[in-house]
């Protein structure tokens, strides 16, 4: 399974699971994004916008999730720091 952010493989972890993270918000829930992508995309998004949750609406998060991904998440050929 690819993740939807990255375009890595999504490995399984220790206990079986193959399927990954939420990438909510970046992505809807159906969609599935690696360790890599959640600890250092989807989780410091999350906690954005929980401080901003009283101005943002949908459309400002979009935004904001946007604006949240370095330039190199989406390429796709690179492996990850933790590798
Ligand atoms: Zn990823």
């Amino acid at each position: 399974m690819k993740c939807s952010l990255c375009s890595l493989d999504i490995e399984v972890t220790k206990s079986g699971w193959d399927k990954g993270n939420n990438p909510q918000p970046i992505r809807e829930p159906s969609a599935r994004c690696c360790d890599w992508c959640d600890k250092n995309l989807v989780i410091p998004l999350r906690i954005r916008m929980i401080q901003n949750r009283n101005q943002l609406s949908g459309k400002a998060a979009d935004f904001i999730a946007a604006r949240a991904l370095p330039s190199n998440a989406f390429d796709g050929g690179k492996s990850h720091d933790n590798k």
